[in-house]
C-alpha cells in the first residue's frame, strides 16, 4: 500500500514518524474518514470543511490547502486502485523533539500529515444493512469537547470491546439518561415516522453522514425532529439506525436486549440508506 507521509508517497513499510510526534504521546491530533465509492469520493468537501474547524478549534494550521488534500485523496485512491473504501486523514501538532504539555510554536514545528486508503470492497453492500445491528447502551464518560474529531478515541475503542463482549456490534453512549451518539456514528431512532434525532451542541460530533441524510430525509418529505432523546425511549422506537462515512445508513434492531419492531432493519432506515447511497454517488469527486 502507498501511503502519504508530510509531502511524500511511499509504501506503508517505508513510512516513519518521530516518537515525539505530540498525535502519537498526547492524542493532540484530528482526523477524518472519507468513503470511496466506484473509485470516487464521498461527501468531501463536508470532511473537509470539518477539518478546517476542527484544526481551528485546537489552534492548528493545515499544513496543505484543501484543493491539495483533495490532491492528495485522489492520488492515494488512484495509486492503490481503491473502488470501494476509505481514505483515512490525520494532521497532528507535529513533534517538537521533547515532550512537553504547552503547545510547541508552529513556526518550528510543522504539523505532520499522514494519509492512508484501506480498501473495502462489498463497502455498501454490507450484510450487516441487510440484518440490522445490535448496540448496547453504556455511560457516555468522554470529554466535553466532542464536536471536535480529535484521535482521542480510547473509550469509543472500550465501549466497542465491551459491546463485543455482550455480542452485539457497537454502543451507543448515554449521558443523563439521554443518548448522545455511538461509538463512531450518529445515533437516530424513528417513532411514527418520525425521525428523531440529537441536536447539534459540543456533546456530539457534527457527522458529514448525519447533515447528508437529514437534507435528503426532508427533501423526501420525511418527518424529521432534532432533540434529545432517551435510551429508555429509543428502546419503545419502531426502528433505529446509525449514520457513518465509513457506514452510511446502519439500521439497528436491538437496543440492550429489546427488539425493536419486528427485529428486521426498518422502512424509514431502509429508504435512507438507498437514497443517501444513490444521492451521494451522483456528488461523489
Ligand atoms: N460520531 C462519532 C463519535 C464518530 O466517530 C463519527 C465518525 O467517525 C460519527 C459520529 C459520524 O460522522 P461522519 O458521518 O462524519 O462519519
Amino acid at each position: 500500500r502507498i501511503v502519504y507521509v508530510n509531502g511524500d508517497y511511499l509504501p506503508e513499510e517505508e513510512a516513519k514518524i518521530s516518537i515525539f510526534d505530540r498525535g502519537f504521546l498526547m492524542s493532540d491530533g484530528v482526523y477524518e474518514v472519507t468513503s470511496v465509492l466506484n473509485g470516487k469520493l464521498i461527501d468531501f468537501p463536508g470532511h473537509a470543511t470539518r477539518l478546517e474547524r476542527s484544526l481551528g478549534e485546537l489552534d492548528m494550521a493545515s499544513p496543505v490547502s484543501m484543493d491539495e488534500l483533495l490532491a492528495i485523496h485522489r492520488e492515494l485512491v488512484s495509486r492503490n486502485e481503491i473502488e470501494e473504501g476509505l481514505v483515512y486523514l490525520q494532521i497532528t501538532r507535529g513533534a517538537p523533539g521533547d515532550r512537553d504539555f504547552a503547545f510547541p510554536d508552529p513556526s518550528t514545528t510543522p504539523s505532520t500529515i499522514v494519509l492512508f486508503t484501506q480498501n473495502k470492497p462489498g463497502l455498501a453492500d454490507s450484510p450487516a444493512a441487510k440484518t440490522g445491528t445490535k448496540v448496547i447502551s453504556i455511560e457516555d464518560i468522554r470529554w466535553g469537547r466532542r464536536d471536535i474529531k480529535t484521535v482521542q478515541l480510547l473509550y469509543p475503542s472500550m465501549g466497542k470491546m465491551m459491546a463485543k463482549k455482550a455480542g452485539c456490534d457497537d454502543a451507543w453512549m448515554v449521558e443523563d439518561g439521554f443518548v448522545t451518539e455511538g461509538t463512531s456514528n450518529n445515533a437516530y431512532i424513528v417513532k411514527g415516522g418520525k425521525i428523531i434525532t440529537r441536536e447539534l451542541s459540543t456533546d456530539i460530533l457534527h457527522g458529514i453522514t448525519r447533515a447528508a441524510v437529514l437534507r435528503l430525509a426532508a427533501e423526501a418529505q420525511m418527518e424529521v425532529e432534532e432533540r434529545n432523546f432517551t435510551i429508555d425511549e429509543a428502546k419503545q422506537a419502531d426502528e433505529a439506525f446509525t449514520t457513518s462515512a465509513s457506514a452510511f445508513v446502519m439500521p439497528v434492531v436491538e437496543i440492550d436486549g429489546v427488539t425493536l419492531g419486528n427485529g428486521t432493519p426498518g422502512t424509514v432506515a431502509r429508504r435512507l440508506r438507498e437514497i443517501y447511497l444513490e444521492e451521494s454517488l451522483k456528488t461523489a469527486i
